[in-house]
């Protein structure tokens, strides 16, 4: 078994606050692993923490056997590590093509006003097509990705991500808000992800996450309080006590 992903030992305090109490997680290579919780369960932290957004009190984030606890957002996903991000004002005005050419310029060290190369450019762009077709956005390519329906929105978040080549992918409840008649493009495309890119899966839908994910950790109050496969968690009375007392 090749690990992809660890954390040892992961403590996040806000103040007097512990917000990741003690979480070691070990994801393997090429998994399909969810976290679930309650709200307030420290998911986005734990994500967060993931990225490099937050730093740990203490504890380690280990990628790939590199303990990468001191790296940057930035440098993390050099080193393979990418979550989905929300659409936000700057790309809504832009196209789902330009907006992954964008990101393909990006993870090839060309800023956003600097020139590629023709040939170069050439080959990002197809390679942005060839992506836009694998998350089903062929269709609304040039279209103002604002006004593009939200389940295409929600899949260019992951397209976006996917562009940087990632080893691993951190979804950020890739269906939330997206209509019902939307929803089976967005998840059969979610499944269809390459085997090898190792998925971790934050998601309050407990069906999604039933339907995808082949192991499941349980936070509750900051701390992994279960971890083990679909059917052990989807068996273990704990489980249903915590969703059942929401
Ligand atoms: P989840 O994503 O599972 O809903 P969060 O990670 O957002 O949970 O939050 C876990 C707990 O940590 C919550 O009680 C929240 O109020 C607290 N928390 C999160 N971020 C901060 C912060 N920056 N300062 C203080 N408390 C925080």
């Amino acid at each position: 078994m090749t690990v992809a992903l660890e954390t040892r030992n992961l403590v996040k305090r806000f103040g007097g606050f512990t917000a990741t109490n003690d979480v070691s997680l070990t994801i393997e290579s090429g998994a399909r692993h969810a976290l679930i919780g309650p709200n307030g369960a420290g998911k986005t932290t734990l994500i967060n923490l993931l990225t490099g957004v937050l730093k740990p009190t203490s504890g380690q984030v280990i990628v790939d056997g590199e303990d990468i606890t001191g790296l940057s957002s930035h440098r993390r996903v050099r080193r393979g590590i990418a979550r989905t991000f929300q659409i936000n004002q700057l790309f809504s005005g832009f196209t789902p093509l330009e907006s992954v050419l964008l990101a393909i310029n990006e993870r090839d060290g060309f800023g956003r006003s600097a020139w590629r190369p023709l040939a170069a450019h050439l080959n990002a762009t197809g390679e942005a097509v060839d992506l836009l077709e694998r998350f089903g956005l062929s269709g609304v390519m040039g279209e103002k990705t604002g006004r593009i329906a939200y389940g295409k929105q929600r899949l260019l978040e992951i397209a976006l991500a996917f562009a940087s080549r990632p080893r691993v992918l951190l979804l950020d409840e890739p269906a939330a808000g997206v209509a019902e008649e939307e929803r089976s493009e967005v998840l059969a495309i979610v499944r269809s992800l390459p085997a090898e890119v190792t998925v971790v899966l934050i998601e309050h839908d407990m069906d999604l996450v039933f339907s995808f994910a082949d192991r499941i950790s349980v936070l509750v109050a900051g701390a992994v309080m279960v971890e083990g496969t679909v059917g052990e968690i989807a068996a273990d009375p704990r489980v249903k006590a915590v969703y059942l007392g929401e």
